[in-house]
């Protein structure tokens, strides 16, 4: 890559508008792909425990908990849907919601 194009490249975005989208901003729904996986739904009285899906998860995302089910940290997920797929009792399911900012990760737990 060129130090031309590069520069080319810069000057362009910084004429360009912000493309952020505006209702992420305002922290609201915004109209995602059929098959988009958000924010995982857990049904805690369907799930049995047998951690299949802390096991499978490649960023630690899927924590135990003292009655011997799991708590997801949404924050560290990258939404690839495998503990869904893996779950025995269908106890979690990917959900359309793409609001996962926040400035309190506290937030981000789901159990
Ligand atoms: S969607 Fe992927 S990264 Fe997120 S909790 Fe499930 S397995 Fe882990
Ligand atoms: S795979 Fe399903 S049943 Fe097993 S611990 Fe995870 S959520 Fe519970």
């Amino acid at each position: 890559m060129s130090f031309a194009y590069m520069l080319k490249e810069t000057l362009k975005n910084l004429l360009r508008r912000p493309i952020t989208v505006e209702s992420i901003i305002k922290n609201e729904s915004v109209a995602v792909p059929e098959r988009y996986r958000g924010i995982m739904n857990f049904d805690r009285e369907a799930c049995i425990g047998c951690l299949m899906c802390v096991r499978l998860c490649p960023t630690g995302t899927i924590l135990t908990t003292e009655d011997k089910k799991v708590l997801f940290r949404v924050d560290r997920c990258i939404f690839c849907g495998q503990c869904a797929e893996i779950c025995p009792k269908n106890a979690i399911t990917m959900s359309s919601r793409s609001d996962v900012i926040t400035e309190d990760r506290k937030q981000l737990v789901v159990k």
